[in-house]
């Protein structure tokens, strides 16, 4: 698919835009400071975002969800992350990495027992693909789940950095099942609850960035699950994780433009209180200039992410435009971000604004859901085709 298709987004998104908004105000914003200060995870703000449907945007109505379109979820992931990205992850989390592969390769019982709790928030979820040994070569998994004579299979390896992992009621994980030589095609992936024997959290890991959202080493030793608890069939797991992954990067685009809006709109204001050699500083052209590039960036950066979720949405291909909307936005977050605390000299570097921690969140985004240099692997593959 080329060209550009005309982005118009409808009374409902506009109005979606303005709640969220508004929510993001109300209850986000007073607890993004102690969620990035504390490294705690917010409960009662999950509880609350449950309660309002953000943790089951997708999630088809029938299971609890509200059933709404990638567009709406990106609508939704911007205005968070604008205030909060740690708090965006969550719904990220809930959404595209756990409830998503569920509701798209789950049994009618899996879905039955997942979804409606994950979209209440009553079930904290996780996504466990990356390894110690295996993150952006995820074929190399070493995490193996044999099959016992009675048909249910025993788990053994580690998964790390697995974002609410320290919370975990229930992960997608990511095992092989086939020989080490069958790469992709011997993964398949399980769901697999807390306190089932065998599984625990094997740690914290503390990171500069999107903090609060329980990353933890996850551990599963001889970890005993059902054969009904595999989702999908045999073999499928790669092909999972990589749709859950493709649509992903379209929310982790839509994060990154979040927040780099929030770094030009810090600037912009700034920029006008603060006065320098008897005028404004945002009268003195190299800062002006430096405005202008960011919001040019951060507009393109926006339109490639919702042509990306528009075209998810009409069900055409959409994996080169979610590769290029993760790699433009999220770089795009990390030098906004850092022009920001440019722009607001010695303040900017201090623990007085946010703008430090939108440099150290924006840092993870260029990083999870497939780094940079992921992204343009796999766009350099679809343009030359080879
Ligand atoms: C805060 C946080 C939350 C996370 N949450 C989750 C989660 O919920 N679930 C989960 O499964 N994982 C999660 N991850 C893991 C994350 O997805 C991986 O860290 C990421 O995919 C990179 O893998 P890696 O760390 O093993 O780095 P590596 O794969 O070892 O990469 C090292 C370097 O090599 C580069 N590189 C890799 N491949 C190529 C290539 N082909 N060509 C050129 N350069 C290349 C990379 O870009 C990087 O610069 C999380 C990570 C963090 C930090």
């Amino acid at each position: 698919m080329t060209g550009l298709p005309a982005i118009g987004f409808s009374p409902e998104h506009e109005e979606l835009r303005s709640w969220a908004r508004d929510f993001a105000k109300r209850e986000v914003a007073p607890v993004a400071e102690k969620m990035d200060r504390t490294d705690e995870y917010p409960r009662e703000l999950a509880r609350k975002m449950g309660e309002h449907g953000l943790l089951g945007i997708g999630t088809p109505k029938e299971y609890g969800g509200l059933g709404l379109d990638i567009v709406s979820s990106v609508v939704v992931a911007e205005e968070i992350a604008k205030v909060s990205l740690s708090a965006g992850l969550i719904i990220g989390v809930q959404n595209g990495l756990v409830g998503y592969p569920i509701s798209q390769f789950g049994t009618p019982e899996q879905k039955e027992k997942y979804l409606p709790r994950l979209a209440s928030g009553e079930l904290v979820g996780s996504y466990g693909l990356t390894e110690p040994g295996a993150g952006s070569d995820a074929a190399n998994i070493q995490t193996r789940a044999e099959k016992a004579p009675d048909g249910s299979y025993k788990i053994t390896g580690s998964k790390m950095w697995i974002s609410q992992g320290l919370l975990a009621d229930a992960v997608v994980l990511f095992t092989r099942t086939g020989s080490p030589d069958d790469g992709a095609a011997g993964i398949t992936a399980f769901l697999v609850d807390r306190g089932t024997p065998g599984f625990r959290v094997g740690g914290k890991l503390e990171v500069i960035g999107m903090r609060g959202t329980g990353t933890a080493e996850l551990v599963f030793d001889g970890c005993e699950v059902p054969g009904s608890s595999m989702l999908g069939s045999l073999g499928d797991g790669f092909l999972i994780a990589m749709s859950v992954l493709n649509q992903g990067r379209i929310g982790a685009a839509a994060a990154a433009v979040g927040v780099a809006s929030a770094a030009l709109e810090a600037s912009i204001e700034y920029s006008k209180k603060r006065s320098l050699f008897g005028r404004p500083l945002g009268k003195f052209e190299s800062i002006r200039f430096m405005m202008a590039d960011m919001a040019t960036r951060i507009e393109a950066a926006r339109l490639l992410t919702y042509r990306a979720a528009y075209l998810r949405d009409r069900g055409d291909e959409f994996v080169k435009e979610a590769s290029m909307a993760k790699v433009f936005s999220t770089e795009t977050a990390v030098w906004a971000a850092e022009r920001a605390i440019q722009i607001h000299g010695g303040i900017g570097l201090s623990k007085l604004l946010p703008l430090e921690r939108y440099l150290r969140d924006a840092k993870i985004l260029d990083i999870v859901e497939g780094t940079s240099e992921v992204q343009r692997w796999i766009l350099s593959r679809e343009i030359l085709q080879d």
